[in-house]
């Protein structure tokens, strides 16, 4: 049986208890679960209020774990493997999404890897849990040595932004403008300057400004001090992180010609666009979300090449509880990471 931390109704504390996973079949990897990141996203899914909500819930979706036993299919992974589960557990592999690697916007929706059904109607539990079944498709591999707790939070945090800065082309030459510094910005700043960017970040929090200028940014402002004066018109992309409801108004100026403002986070309130700050600059609002296996393979490859890793706070699973309060208060630094090795003998 799989150990979980299950939530029975949407607003319910978690509940330790036993759940079966499906058969192994032929295609699929079954894995030893040993961390899994807390995204921001597992809270809005459990709390129902985008709807959808599937109980009882067993949330997770950043995994790593070893894989124990592999189906009579199973190509190019063997058991021992270190390897990630993030959002996407299964896609249709045919439409015109899928086919290019973009398997989260697959037209019949991809199957997520927890809070979904699969494709044969079961619903899927997530990865608060000892173990896990997947289809080998949808796995990525973990490079040898890396650190698997410091990787998990990449299986979805990492590939949101690592999506858009190869999409937007930024690397030598580009000047970068992260908002917010948390699970998602202090990602964004060491993929940026890892990539050869030049990185600005705004924050409000001093403590998260000494945070970004020792991740890489070259610049870290006050967004209120008059510094913010002197970027105006040199960024060529701002990766918006922030989550909840803010003036997008006050950051189009910063971009140059043709520059671009992209939302990752996803406040649930309207946010208005004054036309002028687009149409006489030339720039565009645009919005990404997570991004393909391919790309998530190749992001953990950079990640592990050029050391780039979430700053963690590694709990044991009795504390997911306290720890989801704190993140929704915004109290962490930058990403909670589950232990789950306890859970596998147990
Ligand atoms: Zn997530
Ligand atoms: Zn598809």
């Amino acid at each position: 049986m799989t150990i979980a931390y299950q939530l029975d109704t949407a607003g319910a504390a978690f509940r330790r208890t036993e759940i079966e996973r499906r058969p192994l079949g032929p295609r699929d990897v079954h894995l030893d679960l040993q961390f899994c990141g807390i995204c921001h996203s597992d809270l809005v899914a459990a709390s129902n209020k985008l709807g959808g909500g599937m109980y009882p819930m067993v949330p997770g979706h950043e995994m790593v774990g070893i894989v124990t036993e592999v189906g009579a299919d199973v190509e190019g992974v063997s058991v021992g493997d270190a390897v990630g589960v993030g959002c996407i557990a299964d896609s249709c592999r045919v439409c015109k999404s899928c086919s290019a690697g973009d398997e989260h916007y697959c037209d019949t929706g991809f199957t997520l890897s927890f809070n979904s059904k699969d494709r044969e109607g079961r619903v899927n539990y997530g990865g608060y849990a000892s173990d896990y079944v997947v289809d080998y498709d949808y796995i990525v591999p973990i490079p040898q040595g890396a650190d698997l707790a410091r990787m998990a939070p990449l299986l979805c945090g990492g590939i949101t932004v690592y999506t858009p800065l190869k999409r937007f082309g930024v690397g030598p030459g580009t000047t970068l403008c992260v908002l917010g510094v948390g699970g998602l910005g202090h990602l964004a700043i060491q993929f940026a300057s890892a990539m050869g960017a030049r990185v600005i970040v705004a924050s409000r929090s001093a403590a998260k400004r000494a945070d970004a200028t020792r991740l890489g940014a070259e610049v870290a402002l006050d967004p209120d001090s008059a510094a913010l004066q002197d970027w105006m018109g040199q960024c060529d992309l701002i990766l918006d992180t922030i989550s909840n409801a803010h003036d997008l108004n006050r950051w189009f100026p910063l971009l140059r010609r043709g520059g671009k403002l992209c939302l990752l986070g996803v406040p649930t309130e309207d946010l208005s666009v004054f036309p002028a700050l687009i149409v006489f600059g030339d720039r565009s609002l645009e919005g990404s979300l997570i991004g393909g296996i391919s790309d998530t393979r190749d992001m953990i490859q950079f990640a592990h090449e050029h050391g780039v890793g979430a700053e963690i706070e590694l709990i044991q699973p009795d504390d997911i509880e306290a720890a989801w309060h704190r993140l929704h208060a915004g109290d962490v630094q930058y990403r909670f990471v589950i232990d789950l090795r306890s859970l596998g003998d147990g």
